[in-house]
């Protein structure tokens, strides 16, 4: 069997017809039957009703591991007792095919909705995993030494570990909804996204019949203080940040902006949130360096620190757009989506000064009450460049924004 990965195949295109046995998907439908499973497998490839296949970009590694012959491509997941620990919804939002089009809401729950297709032979896999979960932050226990939190052992334990519930949920998209959003057509959608790739995943310009695209990309993570369900619930009140990746600051404590103090604050504001009674929200989206990539993130960071005159505010968003060609790769259109797959109606205190998530939240329906900035003691030196450009650009704050001579004034640290 060691030879499976190695023996000479003949390479099966998938880009025509002919998926014998492959199930429809009717996106946004009432019930998890009339929608259908979303099958990615590449073992039974008859099966397959989308393009690209799970595990967003671990599906290279998954690929390297067959080829290096440490896995049976054939292998079926064992799901016994991989059952979520927490049910979400359903709420009205996932049969909104507008609402949600960028992962599959039952995607957590395959198990039990799709049991006839399973037992019929098809490999349906989770999207999303829902556990349980003790995060222990320095943060955290500085603010329970400080008394700014206090234990309750619910929610808070005594050494300083928050309880959470928490979610994976990998990229499922639905490709007329993500082209709407982007306000393009979706051919031109499907051929951008095939020739920026390389040519990747044919289907995308071959197999219009298929509308689900499983992309190469990093999924999202939610991390819950508090009840689950009180999240659908626009009575009880809600704490969120929705935070994309920076591996610099939110692991390795750079300071050149405020990624994790910001982040640790939102905690800090979830768990106090969740012991009034209400209920903390962190979605945790992988978008490393603006969605533009770490490389591309640290060779700004060269240009900047190097240009005449020092890392100046007033030249923060002229250095990325020279070394990336735009300011920003997040495009918040498609961060909304897990909000409506938790039911969240209404934000009580949204924890971001983003206009751009902001806007993108009020725009998709969804309420914000208060929105809390970053308090000035938690921002490092090196990070006012970052902090006063934004302001300038439009984030919320409430002490005002800055004029260009303020922006002229504001320089970090030299290499
Ligand atoms: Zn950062």
């Amino acid at each position: 069997m060691a030879s499976e990965a190695s023996a000479p195949r003949h390479i099966r295109l998938t880009s025509h017809h002919g998926g014998f046995g492959a199930l429809p998907i009717v996106w946004g439908a009432a019930t998890p039957a009339e929608r259908g499973p979303i099958v990615g497998t590449t073992t039974r490839r008859s099966h397959r009703n989308v393009i690209g296949t799970h595990s967003g970009s671990y599906s290279v590694y998954r690929a390297l591991a067959v080829a290096a012959g440490a896995l049976k491509r054939e292998h079926k997941a064992d799901l016994t007792n991989t059952a979520p620990t927490d049910i979400i919804g359903p709420y009205p939002q996932w049969t909104d095919a507008a609402k949600i089009v960028s992962l599959d809401p039952w995607g957590a729950q395959v198990a039990e909705v799709f049991a006839t297709e399973l037992q019929a032979g098809y490999d349906i896999r989770p999207t999303i995993a829902i556990t349980k979960a003790h995060v222990i932050l320095p943060e955290v226990i500085e603010a329970l030494q400080k008394g700014r939190l206090t234990p309750d052992r619910k929610i808070l334990m005594d050494g300083g570990a928050a309880c959470v519930t928490k979610a994976a949920i990998e990229p499922v998209w639905w490709l007329p909804g993500v082209a709407r959003r982007f306000g393009c057509s979706e051919s031109d959608l499907r051929r951008v996204l095939f020739e920026e790739t390389g040519g990747m995943y044919p289907e995308l310009v071959t197999r219009s019949d298929l509308e689900v695209f499983l992309p190469p990309i990093g999924g999202q993570t939610v991390y819950i203080f508090g009840d689950p369900r009180d999240l659908a619930n626009p009575e009880v009140e809600l704490t969120a940040r929705v935070h994309d990746e920076c591996n610099g600051s939110d692991v390795f404590g750079s300071d050149i902006c405020t990624c994790r103090p910001y982040l640790t604050h939102a905690i800090e504001e979830c768990i106090q949130g969740a012991q009034r009674g209400g209920v903390g929200l962190v979605s945790y989206s992988r978008k490393e360096g603006r969605a533009l990539g770490e490389v591309t993130k640290f060779l700004v960071y060269n240009a900047r620190k190097r240009q005449v005159g020092g890392d100046t505010a007033d030249q923060y968003f002229a250095r990325t757009e020279c070394v990336a060609g735009v300011q920003d790769m997040r495009f918040q259109e498609l961060m909304p989506d897990v909000l409506h797959w938790l039911g969240v109606r209404k934000i009580h205190r949204l924890v971001s000064m983003s206009n751009m998530k902001y806007d993108a939240i009020t725009q998709s329906g969804i309420e914000v009450g208060e929105r809390v900035d970053i308090p000035a003691g938690l921002i490092p030196a090196d990070a006012q460049v970052e902090m006063q450009a934004k302001k300038a650009a439009g984030y919320f704050t409430p002490g005002g924004a800055p004029d260009q001579e303020e922006l002229k004034q504001t320089k970090g640290r030299s290499l």
